[in-house]
């Protein structure tokens, strides 16, 4: 199903094209709006005539999340100060945060992609969606919301309330479809089994759209396996609309990113260079159709990769692969790249093993796993206890090109911290 069969299907150079025109009106606009982009270009020696082609996008200029800071509130603002309808921000882990600015035309947008991407999973108006992500500055409440009520669904502004609360009306008004925190779906599945309320049975529920939060594959199927329902993943971020840019398709194999109102690039997230087509690295993305707040070249600090063949959805917009990970949370190590979540998915794909584990760096260039053993189901036996290490340490080589050093530890020995756990101890004396 299609919301904008035209728009979503596009032949690939008709849609490049389109980005090009798009692309070349944006960096016209912040060369004549913007002082921040006015101060870059004259650093880097570069007018909007040298933009004769989508590869020369790379001349462009970066847009860091610290410039984002730094031009709070509206220092990056591309209309007149009164021009904006809407403020939202996204949270920073401390101090102020980034303002991101939405015109008439860019909250018609963020509407317009969010309607595509309910549609694409099979939404209709017959769908009754319950809205549990925060309303506020947030953008995960509002956007989903205008878009939902777009394709005319029953949208229900539950927002982050009680479990009983959301209950009550997922059972009165036939939810159907729910947008909710991949976590709160883990946990509201156990609130429903202590309700004895069972999914399946009691509940209208078919589908649900989890974001905002880095989850695994593993997380996505036990959501589904709790509800019997089918779970998508969304990807967005505040600086580009918020949820709705990229999402999956009825196939769930990558997310669709809306290629007329975003240009993709892929970076080396040390160097910057960009990387081929397909290969792992930082997501950058600069908006083609925003007016109140453009932004090129925006270092998401998102490691994902581009699924270069078509979809089977007959959509032309290239598909993203899951997020790995941040780029701040990498790993170099021994020059390979690694991210904490790989070293994490291995080990909870290993029933042996408990949920607590500790990456040690130390020495010249040196991994070590300290991993706890699940409380139960293991006997203690040595060669066993030998076994298993070796089979972690295959799985490592297999799957992240090293080999650490995994160390068994009794389950409840390894640190526990209140809040955000600490995986990573670099002592290395690089
Ligand atoms: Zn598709």
């Amino acid at each position: 199903m299609f919301w904008d069969r035209e728009s979503e299907t596009l032949a690939r150079p008709a849609l490049e094209r389109f980005q090009l025109g798009q692309l070349q009106e944006t960096v016209r606009r912040v060369a004549q709006r913007v002082p921040f982009y006015q101060r870059k270009f004259a650093e880097l020696g570069i007018k909007p005539e040298d933009i004769k082609s989508l590869e020369d996008a790379r001349r462009l200029p970066f847009t860091a999340s610290a410039d984002l800071f730094a031009a709070y509130p509206d220092g990056l603002l591309a209309v007149a100060a009164d021009e904006p309808v809407r403020l939202h921000t996204s949270s920073g882990t401390t101090g102020k945060p980034k303002a991101v600015f939405f015109s008439r035309n860019d909250i018609n947008n963020s509407a317009e992609l969010m309607a595509r991407s309910l549609v694409m999973t099979g939404v209709t108006h017959k769908d009754v969606l319950q809205n549990m992500m925060s309303y506020g500055l947030f953008t995960g409440g509002l956007v989903m919301h205008y878009g939902a009520e777009r394709v005319g669904c029953l949208v229900i502004p539950a927002g982050p309330g009680t479990s009983e609360r959301q209950l009550m009306l997922m059972q009165d008004f036939h939810t159907t479809a729910v947008h909710i925190l991949p976590s709160y779906a883990l946990y509201f599945a156990r609130f429903l089994e202590q309700r004895g309320v069972n999914p399946r049975k009691d509940l209208k529920l078919r589908k649900a759209f989890v974001g905002a939060e880095p989850h695994t594959e593993e997380t996505r199927r036990r959501i589904e396996e709790a509800y019997g329902i089918d779970v998508y993943n969304s990807y967005g971020l505040t600086e580009m609309n918020g949820p709705g840019i990229g999402f999956e398709c009825e196939h769930k194999a990558g997310l669709h990113l809306w290629e007329d109102h975003f240009l993709i690039e892929i970076v080396d997230p040390v160097s910057g260079q960009p990387l081929p087509e397909g290969e792992r690295g930082e997501l950058v993305l600069t908006t083609l159709r925003r007016e109140a707040m453009p932004l090129l070249r925006y270092r998401t600090h998102d490691i994902t990769s581009i699924i270069p063949e078509p979809c089977a959805c007959g959509r032309t917009h290239r598909r993203l692969n899951r997020i790995v990970g941040r780029a701040d949370d990498m790993l170099i190590v021994r020059g390979v790249n690694i991210f904490p979540q790989q070293i994490e998915r291995i080990l909870m794909s290993t029933p042996q093993v408990g949920p607590n584990y500790l990456i040690v760096l130390e020495g010249l260039d040196d991994m070590a796993i300290q991993v706890e053993l699940a409380s139960a189901g293991f006997d203690g036996q040595v060669e066993h206890l030998s076994g298993l290490r070796h089979q972690l340490a295959e799985k490592f080589k297999t799957e992240l090109y090293v080999r650490p050093k995994v160390e068994l530890v009794p389950a409840g020995s390894l640190p526990v911290t209140e809040g955000k756990a600490k995986r990573v101890i670099d002592r290395r004396s690089l």
